[in-house]
């Protein structure tokens, strides 16, 4: 184990505090943005080697991460992880775990600080890698890496707390305690979309509650997972603690949650892929002595309410960058603007000039609002259900790829309006800058069409009326609930994260309850002599 001898005490921390956002506006962030952008360009096209068994070590099969904002450029070059070195990992893990297990919590939690401190002092590198592999923007890509900074610091604390756990009755002539103990080896399965925020956090939190891992990262932003993994070990973590192997999800996926050594899968994803998780992991294997739990992650439809007695303005402005925040592609972006009818045509005529005003193109600008979608695939889905739209709504703006000199994959930000409930393009996740507007007839109505989905997010209402506040409160049915402003950006410890029915489990990430989940509770009594 690389030396991190330090441990911590709760009592010890400064009160857990998001990170600051970088001020963009000022010449000497952008200067060392453009520093950093200029780095992190020297290294393209690094090859990145597997982590398995502690050992970096390479399967001869190769795939390339590459940007999509300029797709002639790779970004890294990855060795595709096969079944056998994928199983290895799983039961290398397994075998570790014995070992790591008992590293106690405070050095656990001293390692998962460190990590989120090398993160701090490369935060410009971090942001820039996240810029040319996913496509973010310089705002979008900051407020990733600050929120995995973020999850650094709160599981660190959340493992301290777990690791306390506050005192149980007393039974009359015993000595009574609940202990948290970890489970095993788990599966951690990210998207691409918060490729060191979401990667990281389903990652260290399993981690720091004293659990193996094997990281699957995806597919289209694997260079971000694998700087990642090079800060846990620079900060301590044991090469055998974590196995990082990219690879196809479709080709080691099932293997990797079928495997009888696997407890627990960590997923966040599409709702197909996270459904086909949940199935199989249900299925027990020959020689697998537990039930494996699942925390699944999943799509949204998120809706905005605009009703009658609420700042316009605010909400075409919260409307519109829940919507075409990077491009569309977060699980909690606004695709359902449901307005109501006295400002519904204000509404449209406000948000079409702004959305008009958006300038698409490469993220490394600074000057681009938008930048691409993630891969060509992506692009090809969105421009289909556009097709779908034309037949479902009315075309205000928007409606078609971009072409640029790069060859980037960007669409223009693109409004339907007057759309049906029943229609696809209001009920499907498009993930991508699509928003259908509906018109509501009275709040009651408004609320009932938000509702009117198989996902249940996040979701937002703009209004000043404090008893239609009360009653969304207690009727919209939605993980994250939001009053006033964008249904995106969910912070850290202030808006734990995680949605109902068919948007996952409910993990609610960076929030109390998230480490539970990698934990089991151990209640012991014992007679006093
Ligand atoms: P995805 O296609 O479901 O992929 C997610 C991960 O699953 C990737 O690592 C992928 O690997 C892997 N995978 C694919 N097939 C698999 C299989 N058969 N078994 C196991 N793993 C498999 O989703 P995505 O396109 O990356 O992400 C977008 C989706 O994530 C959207 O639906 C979005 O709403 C959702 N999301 C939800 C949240 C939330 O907190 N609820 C947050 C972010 C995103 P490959 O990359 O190799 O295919």
């Amino acid at each position: 184990m690389a030396e991190v001898a330090q441990v911590v005490n709760l009592k010890s921390l400064p009160e857990f505090k998001n990170e600051p956002w970088q001020d963009f506006s000022k010449a000497e962030v952008r200067r060392a943005m453009a520093d950093a952008l200029a780095k992190v360009r020297g290294e393209f096209g690094r090859e990145y080697s597997l982590l398995v068994a502690g050992e970096w070590t390479k399967s001869g099969r190769t795939f390339e991460s590459r940007n999509p904002s300029n797709p002639s450029q790779v970004i890294g070059v990855l060795q595709k992880a096969t079944p056998e070195l994928a199983a290895k990992a799983v039961e290398d893990a397994h075998a570790y775990f014995a070992e790591w297990r008992k590293v106690p919590a405070a050095q656990r939690a001293a390692m998962l600080l460190k990590a989120g401190d090398i993160v701090r002092k490369r935060k410009f590198e971090f942001i820039a890698w996240q810029v040319f592999e996913a496509g973010k923007t310089w705002p979008e890509a900051d407020a990733d890496v600050c929120e995995a900074i973020d999850f650094c610091e709160y599981y660190a604390r959340e493992a301290l707390r777990y690791d306390a756990p506050p005192a149980v009755p007393q039974f009359p002539g015993e000595r009574d305690e609940l202990r948290y103990t970890p489970l095993g080896v788990g599966v951690v399965i990210p998207p691409w979309n918060f490729p060191l925020a979401i990667m990281g956090g389903t990652t260290t939190s399993a981690l720091v509650a004293g659990n193996t891992v094997v990281l699957k990262p995806a597919s289209d932003t694997p260079v971000n997972a694998a700087k990642f993994v090079e800060v846990l070990l620079e900060a301590g973590f044991p090469p055998r603690a974590v196995n990082f192997i990219p690879g196809s999800g479709g080709e080691i996926g099932d293997l990797l949650v079928e495997h009888p050594k696997t407890r627990f899968i960590s997923f966040t994803g599409s709702k197909e892929v996270g459904l086909r998780i949940v199935e199989l992991a249900a299925k027990t294997q020959p020689g697998q002595i537990w039930i494996k739990r699942v925390i699944a992650e999943m799509g949204g439809k998120d809706a905005i309410i605009v009703d009658s007695e609420c700042d316009l303005d605010a909400a075409v402005q919260g409307v519109l960058v829940s919507a075409f925040g990077f491009q569309g592609q977060k699980c909690s972006a606004c695709s359902r603007a449901i307005v109501d009818q006295s400002l519904y045509d204000e509404f449209l005529e406000k948000l079409k000039a702004k959305t008009e005003a958006i300038r698409v193109g490469p993220a490394e600008d600074p000057e681009n609002y938008m930048g691409p979608v993630i891969n060509a695939s992506a692009r090809k889905k969105i421009l289909d259900y556009i097709e779908i739209g034309k037949g479902e709504g009315r075309l205000v703006t928007g409606g078609k790829a971009i072409e640029h000199e790069t060859g980037g994959y960007f669409i223009e930000p693109t409004i339907f309006a007057d759309v049906d409930r029943g229609a696809r393009i209001f009920q499907e996740e498009i993930f991508g800058p699509v928003l259908a507007v509906t018109k509501a007839r009275d709040f009651g109505h408004a609320l009932e069409l938000a509702n009117d989905s198989e996902y249940g997010l996040t979701g937002s209402v703009y209004t000043k009326n404090r008893d239609k506040i009360e009653r969304a409160k207690d009727e919209f049915h939605v993980g994250n609930l939001y009053f006033n402003r964008k249904s995106t950006g969910a912070m850290v410890a202030s808006h734990p994260f995680g949605g109902f029915n068919m948007s996952g489990t409910d993990s609610k990430a960076g929030g109390p309850d998230y480490l539970l989940q990698f934990l089991q509770a151990k209640s012991i009594g014992e007679v006093i002599a």
